[in-house]
């Protein structure tokens, strides 16, 4: 708990009741420029916690940078209590290049907490963590599925950390889906570090989409709200977080996906979720749900191989995962996330 006091951040002083737009360059710079991506800091007058919000990690993951625009654009200094930190584009070189990477093909989102004397992603990484992360007293990070897939907007937390399901609580009737998060990313890394952490998922990368948007803002206004940050929203309807547990469905063959489902979908086990067909030979396959669930994130149509992962079912699940359930999947290190 903090507030009605000053923020140092980034060698800067931000007195209560007011709002600062700082820069960051996380040592971005490489040719004599320093590529500066703006920090949003709006410290209110009285005494709350300092939520942090950060998008496009990965470069190309537009949805979340107007979400986090769209949260602080009209947060007032003097009507908010504790403090909420905005940083819209985090990989700034990424984003102008339209790519989810950094300039040497690393993803940063695997390089959290970093190391002020490791490889470039790590340093960056360790500039964020450690110049603003660490002020934090719980995180949004926001952003979209990888290439060609998109992402029900959803929660990503860690439910066996107490903190973490209480701050998830605060999103309302967001869908909330259990994952332990990877080693390196940035939600993990701050729930390591005792600030509570998620990662909201909404959309698709390259795209900004208005429906997607407007249901993460809300997710995190409601936040706000719970956080006793801003006081907006009608608390009276008590909207609770939906969970699930997840189980990705691959293509047994190679060819072209067609999808025979949408977003949001409730499926039942057995129904078909889309068609692969052999652009060669003609034979067509197709991809049964081996589940009762939901489809919350899905390959876009496109050439798939075999094996590749093509429709994310989420499954009814507690607040509270059953550790059997999401006992480390021999397949996790190459599902598309976060
Ligand atoms: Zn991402």
């Amino acid at each position: 708990m903090r507030g009605g006091q000053a923020i140092e951040l980034l060698g800067e002083t931000i007195p209560p009741g007011s709002m600062r737009r700082l820069l960051w360059s996380g040592g971005q710079s490489f040719d004599g420029s320093s590529d500066q991506t703006p920090v949003l800091v709006i410290n209110g007058t009285g005494q709350g916690p300092t939520l942090c919000l950060t998008g496009a990690i990965h470069g190309d993951e537009l949805n979340g940078i107007e979400i986090v625009r769209r949260v602080t654009q009209d947060l007032e200094p003097a009507r908010i209590r504790g403090a909420v930190i905005g940083i819209p584009i985090v990989n700034l070189q990424g984003f102008r290049r339209g790519s989810r990477y950094l300039p040497d093909r690393r993803d940063l989102n695997r390089h959290f907490p970093g190391n002020p004397n490791g490889s470039a992603a790590s340093r960056i990484a360790w500039s964020l963590f450690d110049g603003i992360i660490r002020h934090c007293d719980g995180l949004v990070d926001v952003h979209t599925g990888s290439l060609n897939r998109t992402n029900l907007p959803q929660l990503r937390a860690d439910l066996r950390d107490a903190k973490v399901r209480e701050f998830v609580q605060g999103f309302g009737g967001m869908l909330v889906l259990h994952n332990p998060g990877r080693p390196g990313t940035l939600r993990y890394a701050a729930a390591r570090a005792g600030i509570p952490a998620v990662t909201l998922e909404a959309g698709e990368p390259g795209r900004l989409q208005s429906a997607q948007v407007r249901e993460g803002t809300a997710g995190i206004v409601r936040l706000l709200d719970t956080l006793k940050i801003v006081n907006r929203v009608n608390l009276l309807s008590e909207a609770r977080p939906v969970y699930y547990q997840s189980k990705w469905v691959r293509a047994d063959h190679g060819g072209i996906l067609f999808s025979l489902v949408r977003l949001g979908q409730i499926v039942e086990a057995g129904d078909v979720l889309g068609t692969v067909t052999d652009p060669i030979s003609n034979e067509q396959n197709l991809i049964y749900t081996p589940v009762d669930g939901r489809v919350i994130g899905m390959a876009l149509n496109q050439m798939v191989m075999p094996g590749f992962a093509t429709f994310n079912l989420g499954i009814a699940a507690s607040a509270v995962p059953d550790e059997a359930l999401t006992a480390p999947d021999a397949a996790a290190d190459d599902r598309p996330e976060e």
